[in-house]
């Protein structure tokens, strides 16, 4: 592949860079239309080992909502999104869940954690708290 056009997702500015080999440049690669570092070496990534966070939601039991959202507390590999995937549309937890818990050890072996990205009580603690509020207003 001797050139590529994308866009910089690292911050909101999105700059379009234009990344190209060149044997001559620090890493085999030349980036333009970065307007940072961190843009260079984004390109430079997107190229050579693109990588991702993942967020999304799993379903849960007994809990407030049918679902509680998730994410990679880490990048991963983006070949292996699709099965990262099909592993958190399997997995169900039960309530109360903490913000941070660790829902997916190790996901695929790539040393990231899936983890809540929020936490979720219990409904049946939620309802006798409801239930404690509106005895008290009373
Ligand atoms: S190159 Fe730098 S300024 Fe431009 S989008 Fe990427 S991180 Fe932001």
């Amino acid at each position: 592949m001797g050139k590529k056009d994308l866009v910089c997702i690292v911050c909101p500015m999105g700059c379009r860079l234009t990344v190209e080999k060149d044997e001559k440049c620090e890493l085999g690669y030349k980036v333009s239309g970065n307007k940072c570092k961190r843009g260079h070496d984004y390109g430079i990534k997107e190229l050579t080992n693109p990588v991702r966070v993942i967020t999304s939601s799993v379903k849960i039991k007994n809990g407030i909502l049918p679902r509680i959202p998730v994410k990679t507390n880490g990048s991963i590999p983006k070949n292996l999104i699709f099965e990262c995937i099909k592993i958190i549309n399997e997995v169900e937890v039960e309530a109360p869940v903490k913000v941070g818990e660790v829902i997916v050890e190790n996901i695929l072996e790539t040393g990231i954690d899936l983890v809540a990205s929020r936490s979720m009580n219990n409904i049946q603690y939620d309802e006798a708290l409801l239930f404690t509020i509106s005895e008290l207003k009373a």
